[in-house]
């Protein structure tokens, strides 16, 4: 059996992405393996988002190259989508590259290069996301479920539009049908991905439909939670608010990406307006969610961003308290409007705003987990001694420290907060 191993690099997205390539190649004679060095054929699922992620891509594409038994390598993901016709001359080192709407013709690529072949498969963009059975390699407690491809939101810093393609909503049956074979194979969270979560079946439907997805994904006995990242300030309607405010299967957690709070700035990136309402919109959900945990994403350095911009964001933050908090500095990307807009920010104080506002967010963030010290609170089991409450979405948020290692993984326990670890994290004992 051909022994095959997947790279994954990227955004959760990028991890469906990979599970979906090895549900399609587990129906075939392949083996996987974890381990690059004793694969005959390694795939590198990369991802593009910015120029930092694409030279982390080429640098483990080269790696992967040098590896001293030298295994077929096969590209895809958005670096592919987006530089497939110049990678061909520029990687002479692999085998195939496969765009990622060809997914499902991995079986015959690897065929293919087996016999020798190169191969260049990256097609257009098609229209109805098929189905596709996915294999999760390792074993954890929640998964990512993605809901629909693309965005027809015109950030204009962004170049996932050009990557992605228009949006295109998953059909729900595919959906509900994916989540239930995850719970019934011991997955107890799902997070709901996309590159805008809230604009879920506008085109397909007709309407906006996460909330009805919702409703249907918690009709899944064995789940026990739902997470909604990557949603659209001007999307989170008065039926998602009342849904996530009266399923409780769905956490009271939102991943809102507002990118800034400056009016002038968010005209700028093509997306105006979304400060004023993401302002109105966390004041609905907080009245109708009290215990509501709430993330964000914040780019500074933006083209044309001045000091009262920034403090403009920074007074937002310590009035606002959002409980966590991610920042980029402003990346100026290829073929994007802001990369040729006028009022360039020096990367200098691009960095100094970036350290400021996490040095800012940190001790709010303290603040926001000191609140529930003291608490009960149900955990979901990740690693040894290790969990999440509802307040913490996996790999970007904190963890909590639980004072016993035996518990299975995918265990819900009840645990009392006693410590805020390091502003982030916390310790707790668990109820016996
Ligand atoms: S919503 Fe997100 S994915 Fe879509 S264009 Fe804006 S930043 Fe890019």
């Amino acid at each position: 059996m051909t022994k095959i191993a997947i790279v994954t690099l990227g955004c959760p997205k990028n991890e469906v992405y990979s599970e979906y390539m090895l549900g399609v190649l587990s129906n075939s004679n392949y083996e996987f393996v974890d381990d690059p060095i004793k694969a005959e054929v390694v795939i590198v699922n990369t991802c593009s988002f910015i120029t930092s992620a694409k030279q982390e891509a080429l640098e483990t594409i080269l790696q992967l190259a040098s590896l001293k038994n030298s295994p077929y390598l096969i590209v895809t993901g958005c670096m592919v989508q987006q530089h497939g016709k110049e990678l061909i001359e520029e990687l002479p080192e692999v085998s195939a590259f496969i765009g990622t709407e060809a997914l499902t013709r991995l079986p015959d690529v690897i065929e293919k290069i087996l016999n020798g072949q190169r191969v260049f498969d990256v097609p257009g963009y098609e229209e109805i996301l098929p189905e596709l059975p996915r294999f999760a390699q390792d074993k954890k407690p929640y998964a990512y479920l993605k809901i629909s491809e693309g965005c027809n939101n015109c950030c204009t810093y962004c170049t996932i539009p050009s990557i992605k393609g228009p949006y295109r909503s998953r059909p729900m049956e595919y959906i509900v049908k994916e989540a239930r074979e995850l719970a019934e194979s011991g997955i107890k969270e799902l997070i709901l991905v996309a590159q805008d979560t809230t604009a879920y079946g506008i085109d397909i439907y007709g309407e906006y439909r996460l909330p009805t997805l919702l409703c249907s994904l918690a009709q899944i006995p064995e789940l026990y939670w739902l997470r909604i990242l990557y949603t659209y300030p001007e999307r989170i309607t008065p039926e998602l608010i009342e849904v996530m405010a009266t399923e409780p299967k769905v956490v009271p957690y939102l991943d809102i990406p507002l990118q800034h709070i400056s009016e002038d700035i968010l005209r700028r990136m093509g997306r105006p307006g979304t400060g004023t309402i993401g302002i109105k919109v966390i004041e609905d959900l907080r009245r109708s969610i009290p215990e509501l945990a709430l993330r964000s994403t914040f780019i500074v350095g933006f083209p044309g961003e001045e000091e009262k911009d920034f403090q403009l964001l920074l007074d937002f933050l310590s009035s606002t308290k959002i409980d966590w908090v991610g920042a980029f500095k402003f990346s100026p990307e290829e073929g994007t409007i802001a990369s040729e807009l006028p009022n360039q920010v020096e990367e200098e104080i691009k960095e100094e705003r970036y350290q400021l506002l996490m040095l800012y967010q940190q001790s709010i963030t303290r603040a926001c987990n000191e609140r529930w010290l003291g608490q009960k609170m149900k955990v979901l089991i990740d690693g040894k001694s290790v969990g999440r409450s509802f307040r913490q979405a996996p790999e970007v948020d904190g963890l909590i420290y639980l004072n016993k290692s035996n518990v299975p993984l995918g265990s819900i326990v009840t645990a009392k907060l006693t410590h805020v670890y390091e502003d982030y994290d916390f310790k707790a004992e668990i109820e016996m």
